[in-house]
């Protein structure tokens, strides 16, 4: 039997695989690599996290972003100059093959209880049973659309999730709702692509990080608002620099920071982009409908005024919401035993859930961890954690012992 089996290949299924490797932890990893960078984000997207905090990691930091820029001639900074999208996947797919030979590009169709852990079940009719299992799905399956939209064919509505190529969209009327950073970067892209797009937002102003001056900040500014892997400020460090001190303050506070913090903002590097998109601020759709093969949506403003607009195709750009029930592959009996708090599991010290042997990692644990754990600067941590948890495990089980005694000898 499989001592680890780790669902998903992204920023966090790679590091944690990368530090189950150097710590001797045996496992499988199954997963697209990179798919959500691959296929679910605009082409041309820069990223919002400045270099240094756009890192997947292995334990000697053998291969950082900046490594990798190096090997192939690509501009880097620690700050100061965007990562381009393209850049970020491709150093990814390069770690994966660096680090991890054997990752697996295969969907985990089901998982279910065995005897003595957990059945995978592949895309390929391959089954793998294994003692214990990290599901590292990040955003994949969550996106969320709000219900006043919902109930719109999928011809006339989707979700930012599944535009990668906003090309598609040249010529055409295309409605992004939505006032953060998914949304202001995919309306930029369209209107690059030359689609006929507007924004739908309820903020009264859309907000965007500061441009960076050049200049050495003060040492007033850097007490005041220190640099954090989530952006300067006292609490953004906080947030990623002790997501186990977060681990153990109250439920009611843990929810709330996650929800407040990090609110809609996009990079600097937009804004001049966006001067160029008609914006329609501080309205939110009251109804939706089809008619004459557009639709009409229909917003209400903050004042009370309301309007209509008439469009070709309307993008939910609003974000991701964990909700453990829209795992398809989840068996309903496990779904059933894991312990949530608004759609997101509940989470020990180590990332396990109420179900033994079941962990979650990236934004499934944000509500236990903190917001660190929606930006791949969480990955670290969740590696670290997680392979401190499993080497123990892996010491304390007497069948997992001769597992090790084979592999050393193998060696
Ligand atoms: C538009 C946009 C911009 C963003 N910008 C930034 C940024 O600048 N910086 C930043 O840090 N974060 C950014 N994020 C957040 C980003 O999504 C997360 O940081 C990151 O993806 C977390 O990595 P992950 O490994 O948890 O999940 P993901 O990258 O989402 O990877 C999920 C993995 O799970 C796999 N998977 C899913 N289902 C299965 C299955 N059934 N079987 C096997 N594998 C499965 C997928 O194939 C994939 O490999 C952005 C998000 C969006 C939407």
């Amino acid at each position: 039997m499989l001592e680890t089996a780790i669902i998903g290949a992204g920023p966090y299924g790679l590091s944690i695989a990368a530090h189950f490797r150097r710590r001797g932890i045996p496992f499988r990893i199954f997963g697209r690599p990179m798919d959500s960078w691959l296929n679910h984000m605009p082409k041309g997207m820069m990223l919002k996290s400045d270099g240094f905090a756009s890192n997947i990691y292995d334990p000697d930091s053998d291969f950082t972003l900046k490594d990798f820029c190096a090997q192939q001639g690509i501009e880097y900074s620690d700050a100061g100059i965007p990562v381009r999208l393209e850049t970020f996947s491709a150093y990814g797919l390069a770690f994966g093959e660096r680090m991890l030979p054997k990752l697996e590009d295969k969907l985990v169709v089901g998982l279910d209880r065995a005897p003595e852990g957990f059945v995978l079940r592949l895309e390929n009719g391959e089954t793998v049973t294994a003692r214990r299992v990290v599901l590292a799905v990040g955003i994949t399956h969550f996106e969320y659309v709000p219900e006043k939209l919902a109930h719109l064919p999928p011809e006339f509505l989707s979700h930012s999730f599944r535009h990668a190529d906003p090309e598609r969209f040249k010529g055409r009327s295309v409605a992004v709702i939505g006032g953060g950073a998914s949304a202001i970067d995919l309306a930029a892209a369209l209107r690059e692509a030359d689609a006929d797009v507007q924004l739908v937002a309820r903020q009264l102003a859309l907000k965007f990080h500061s441009t960076p001056t050049g200049k050495p900040r003060s040492h007033w500014q850097q007490i005041r608002r220190p640099k954090s892997g989530l952006g300067p400020g006292l609490r953004s460090r906080f947030f990623s620099d002790a997501p186990m001190l977060f681990h153990y303050l109250p439920e009611r506070l843990r929810l709330e920071a996650v929800e407040r913090t990090l609110g809609p903002s996009a990079g600097w590097f937009v804004k001049d982009k966006m001067s160029r998109v008609p914006c329609l601020l501080g309205y939110t759709p009251q109804s939706a409908e089809v008619q004459d093969g557009k639709v009409r949506l229909h917003l209400r403003a903050v004042d009370g005024s309301e309007r209509d607009v008439l469009t070709q195709h309307v993008i939910a750009a609003t974000g991701y919401k964990v909700d453990l029930g829209r795992l398809p592959f989840l068996s309903a009996e496990i779904r059933s035993k894991i312990e949530v708090v608004k759609g997101a599991p509940v989470l020990s010290s180590a990332f396990e859930s109420s179900v033994s042997g079941i962990y979650f990692a990236g934004l499934a644990a944000a509500n236990s961890f903190g917001p660190v754990m929606r930006f791949a600067f969480g990955a670290g941590f969740a590696a670290r954690r997680l392979t401190e948890t499993m080497a123990k495990a892996l010491a304390q089980s007497p069948a997992s012992a001769s597992v090790r005694s084979v592999a050393t000898t193998a060696k």
